[in-house]
């Protein structure tokens, strides 16, 4: 299972009501970050989630409200005397970035940093159990949305199978499990299709901010298991919202709707709006599987057997 957990839902400045952007992905005991806005860390001691496990961060442009927490949470992160690294993945400009706030001494961090610096469309990070994808967002300045994708898992091990091929209990079944083709003592060989169940698909999320609609959030939010774009504006502003390089609410729910997406969470939502839930059925009307986020509302992700 992945939880979504909205850390900062506002747009611009942070207000009593709603933090900056942060969004955290809770994965097999490990958060993933997508932006880190001033007062990041504060969200995170405000909620159920806590520093020490974060093991990557990407960050989608230079803007402020996306970026002014990060300094302050590796400071944090070497205060609580981290040892694990850290990646932090960004638009080009990130390595300075870090450097410069180094080199006047205001960020000291022990442990390992790794830095990767998005220059064009494709994978930037991948491990097993998944990969990160940027593609092109369109705002005022360079802007990457990501995409999290976890490959699909072999099917379940199906034992009645096994023991009616007389197949051995132990290290055959792991092997036949990973998807490795086997060897009985007997000489004959078993193809794990014969003892797994159909495969099952691996869960994914794409997050696009700050954009107005375009095409990189089509490739990215293609079949995705939750998309999370921004909102900056109420459906009657569309022509400002794009001029400004952002989206309104209606925008978001056509975004979803037209890559296919199962689910759409609205976020970066302007201080200006007081009560978003009243574009609420306008936008469900486009995309019906939509929210508008609060902050530290959590969104689960379930496997589909
Ligand atoms: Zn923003
Ligand atoms: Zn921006």
């Amino acid at each position: 299972m992945i939880t979504l957990h909205t850390l900062g839902t506002g747009s611009g400045k942070p207000t009593p009501e709603r933090g900056v952007s942060c969004t955290a992905l809770f994965r097999h005991g490990e958060v993933i970050l997508f932006d880190c806005g001033e007062g990041t860390q504060v969200q995170l001691t405000r909620s159920t989630l806590r520093p020490g496990p974060i093991k990557l961060v990407c960050i989608t442009h230079f803007h402020g409200d996306h970026i002014n927490g990060l300094p302050g949470l590796l400071g944090t992160l070497q205060l609580n005397q981290r040892t694990e690294p850290l990646t932090v993945i960004g638009p080009r400009g990130l390595v300075t970035y870090i450097r410069a706030l180094q080199k006047v001494g205001a960020l000291g961090v022990g442990y390992r940093l790794d830095l990767i610096e998005v220059e064009e469309p494709g994978v930037v990070y991948a491990e097993p159990g998944f990969t990160i994808t940027a593609d092109r967002l369109k705002h005022r300045i360079v802007c990457w949305g990501y995409r999290l994708s976890e490959p699909d898992r072999p099917g379940r091990f199906d034992v009645a199978r096994a023991q009616a091929l007389s197949i051995p209990s132990g290290p055959l079944y792991g092997r036949l499990q990973r998807g490795e083709a086997v060897q009985l003592p007997d000489g004959r060989e078993v193809r794990p299709e014969e003892v797994l169940g159909p495969s099952r698909r691996g869960l994914s999320v794409a997050y696009c901010l700050d954009t107005q609609p375009c095409e990189g959030t089509l490739r990215l939010a293609e079949g995705v298991d939750l998309l999370v774009h921004e909102g900056t504006y109420g459906p009657e502003e569309r022509k400002l919202a794009h001029a400004r390089g952002h989206s309104t609410m209606l925008d978001a729910a056509e975004m979803a709707r037209d890559a296919g997406a199962r689910e759409l969470v609205i976020t970066h939502v302007s201080p200006k709006i007081m009560r978003p839930e009243v574009y609420l059925k306008e936008v469900q009307g486009t995309f019906a599987p939509s929210a508008i986020a609060k902050d530290f509302d959590s969104f689960e992700l379930k496997y589909v057997e």
